[in-house]
């Protein structure tokens, strides 16, 4: 469990570090390869989310996988890449979250993946939250915890700095 002094200072106005769909890179499964691989690129991310024509959740895309594809195909030429589509190779969502709020899930997802996907209970995507944002959250605290609380060692704890 996340100290619930820590975690009311990281929730503090969870919307902040929840970059909102409409500025979310995307691309949808019917999309060709060769048009994610474009997208990909243009915005320099190496992974993002796949939606359906309603906006729901569907998968993730990454340069990894297309480039994995692209190896396969004969000639490993680009223009090649207009022969699949991005449902071909999208990978499943693994986690996701439907509430921004819910830091102890979003810290530990954060551990292996860069992005976490936001939804609404209807799987409708919403945006993600990103492990820049939630540094820029843990960078404040470590800075200002002081200026909230009052941080007393316990009698075990050793201090290296004193
Ligand atoms: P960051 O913590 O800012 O490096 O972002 C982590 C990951 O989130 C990036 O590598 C992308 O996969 C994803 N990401 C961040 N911002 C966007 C965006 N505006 N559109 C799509 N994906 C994004």
């Amino acid at each position: 469990m996340i100290d619930p002094a820590v975690a009311r200072m990281l929730r503090n106005d969870p919307k902040s570090y929840v970059i909102s769909a409409d500025i979310v890179a995307n691309v949808t499964a019917t999309n060709t390869l060769e048009h994610a691989f474009m997208v990909l690129s243009k915005v320099g991310y190496s992974r993002i989310p796949v939606l359906d024509a309603d906006d729901h959740l569907q998968g993730m895309i990454s340069l990894a996988v297309i480039t994995d594809k692209l190896l396969h195909v004969p000639g490993a030429a680009v223009d090649q890449l207009s022969n699949y589509t991005v449902a071909d190779v999208m990978l499943p969502v693994e986690h996701w979250v439907d509430d921004p709020t819910k830091l102890e899930t979003i810290l530990n997802y954060m551990i292996n993946e860069p992005f976490i996907p936001l939804v609404d209970e209807h799987k409708v995507f919403q945006g993600i939250i990103t492990r820049r944002e939630i540094l820029k959250r843990i960078n404040y605290l470590a800075h200002n915890l002081a200026n909230y609380y009052e941080v007393i060692p316990r009698e075990n704890v050793v201090e290296e700095d004193k």
